[in-house]
């Protein structure tokens, strides 16, 4: 069946590791939830709450509560059921996520942020093809500039490290200025788990070799379907892939060398 819609993150995926992106996204496998997972789904939700404070509200404590509230709502969910073994478990859990949160006010100063849109749900035609996902945060600033912000709870890699993550943002940037018209000044990724800020200026240039990009990328994928081929990439994230034990390139990689008779 070829492809109707694709998210940034599918994009990134089909990029670094066809398979990869097989396994998510055309079989569908699951993946286990991980303690760090559900510590991003919270940590997302809970500041996402704090822009709906006013501006004087959005203290750490209250950062910390929202937090609290968030979990409560969603630990029922069937996702969530077997994260932990022991009540104690989940206490060091909270307690070790109230200290990545803390760390959010040493990278912004929630009194100067403007939020325009929150988890903004976004589904744009391109050219022949249609892009759907879910932006974090969009804000102007006073002089009228368009900033992108997405959250991170993971370690922070060196900022050499950072372009896949700049990738997914850059194609949100193209569907903003497609949907308003207006070209954002810059997209950000803000670790928590750093904590830091790692900054990209965007420029129509950019954006249009972005868009170039996403048509071929976009058939290279319907290719592949056509052909059910999904060649493995191994890369440097395959040691965080949920799917290395199916994976035939991994077992190659980690396999002792053979013996030398
Ligand atoms: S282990 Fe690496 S090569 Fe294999 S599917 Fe995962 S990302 Fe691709």
């Amino acid at each position: 069946m070829p492809l109707e819609t694709l998210s940034p993150s599918r994009a990134s995926d089909f990029k670094l590791c066809p398979q990869l992106y097989k396994f998510r996204s055309i079989d569908k496998l699951p993946e286990p939830t991980t303690v760090h997972q559900a510590r991003g789904t919270t940590a997302h939700l809970a500041l996402q709450n704090l822009y709906d404070l006013e501006p004087a509200e959005r203290t750490p404590e209250k950062l910390y509560d929202l937090f609290r509230e968030a979990w409560t709502e969603i630990r029922g969910e069937e996702e969530f059921l077997d994260l932990f073994t022991t009540m104690e478990e989940e206490r060091d859990w909270g307690v070790d996520s109230m200290k990545l949160l803390a760390n959010y006010f040493s990278v912004e100063n929630p009194l100067e942020v403007h939020p325009l849109e929150r988890e903004m749900d976004m589904l744009e035609p391109l050219g022949d093809i249609t892009i759907r996902g879910i932006l974090d945060r969009i804000d102007e600033t006073p002089t009228g500039e368009l900033i992108i912000t997405d959250y991170k709870t993971g370690k922070a890699p060196p900022e050499r490290f950072a372009e896949p993550a700049f990738f997914a943002l850059k194609i949100y940037a193209l569907l903003i200025r497609e949907k308003l018209g207006r070209t954002p000044a810059e997209v950000r990724l803000l670790y928590l788990n750093g904590p830091t800020l790692y900054r990209l200026a965007i420029t129509d240039g950019q954006l249009d070799a972005m868009n170039q990009q996403l048509q071929a990328l976009w058939k290279a994928i319907d290719r592949a379907i056509e052909s059910q081929t999904f060649p493995p990439r191994v890369n440097k994230l395959c040691d965080w892939c949920s799917y290395q034990d199916l994976c035939p390139a991994f077992a190659e990689v980690t396999a002792p060398a053979a013996a030398v008779g």
